[in-house]
């Protein structure tokens, strides 16, 4: 008897930061089978090498021509992303408070975004693939089999946020300016701002456990392979 072919979906998970996406679509991924991309590490990667470069993240030209020769490879591992600039480890620095915000300025201009959504589309172009972002299931694959945007209150996104990371030295109160920011930048922005999708389905995990979370995303995989 012959297997059954195994459907391979494409998953989009957006929201703000802190909503638990990363963690969620890495344990999602690992369970499935399925390969997790994190699409804000290439934007946290072009940030760093606009910091390196000394260009301004204002300079959408200058941008530009960086974001087209940077080597970004994202790397599944169980702890997330391992993220290769070039032959550089950048998985830690990209973390950091001044590639973050970076992050979320260069990601405002469109030609940026274009550059991009394209190389997105061809990394998860095979299916059995979790994106994780901002704009995954309303530009990069506004067909993909399930969209969920997940969000959680402000302060607990900060806690999170903050345990994430407890050595790194940055108090609650720069996490959740940080965090500001960057929500209003990102859901601000003119061109693919943060929103749901029409067809997404909205998590609330403020009151949720990360255990809770996954078990409800699993059951509308389940339902999706059906
Ligand atoms: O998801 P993460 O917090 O790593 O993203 C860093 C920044 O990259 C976000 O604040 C946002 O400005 C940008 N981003 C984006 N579109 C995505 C993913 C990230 O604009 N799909």
């Amino acid at each position: 008897m012959t297997e059954p072919i195994a459907l391979k979906l494409t998953i989009a998970i957006d929201g703000p930061a802190g909503a638990g996406k990363s963690t969620i679509a890495s344990r999602l991924a690992r369970k499935l089978g399925y390969v997790n991309l994190e699409s804000g590490a290439m934007y946290r990667a072009l940030a760093l090498k606009a910091i390196q470069s000394d260009v301004s993240f204002d300079d959408e030209p200058a941008l530009v021509g960086l974001v087209s020769d940077l080597r970004i490879r994202l790397e599944p591992t169980i702890g997330g992303n391992r993220v290769l600039m070039g032959k550089q480890d950048v998985s830690h620095r990209i973390r950091e408070t001044d590639v973050t915000l970076a992050a979320s300025r260069v990601s405002v201009h469109p030609k940026v975004r274009e550059w991009m959504v394209a190389h997105q589309r061809e990394m998860g172009a095979g299916g059995g693939v979790i994106m994780e972002g901002r704009d995954i299931g309303t530009k990069v694959f506004p067909n993909a089999d399930l969209k969920i945007f997940l969000d959680a209150d402000p302060e607990v996104r900060g806690q999170r946020r903050l345990l994430q990371d407890p050595a790194s030295g940055v108090s609650a109160e720069a996490i959740a300016a940080e965090l500001r920011e960057r929500d209003r930048r990102d859901r601000t922005r003119a061109v693919s701002p943060l929103v749901p999708a029409a067809d997404a389905i909205h998590l609330d995990t403020t009151a949720l456990s990360e255990d809770e979370v996954l078990q409800h995303i699993e059951a509308l995989v389940k339902e999706k392979l059906k």
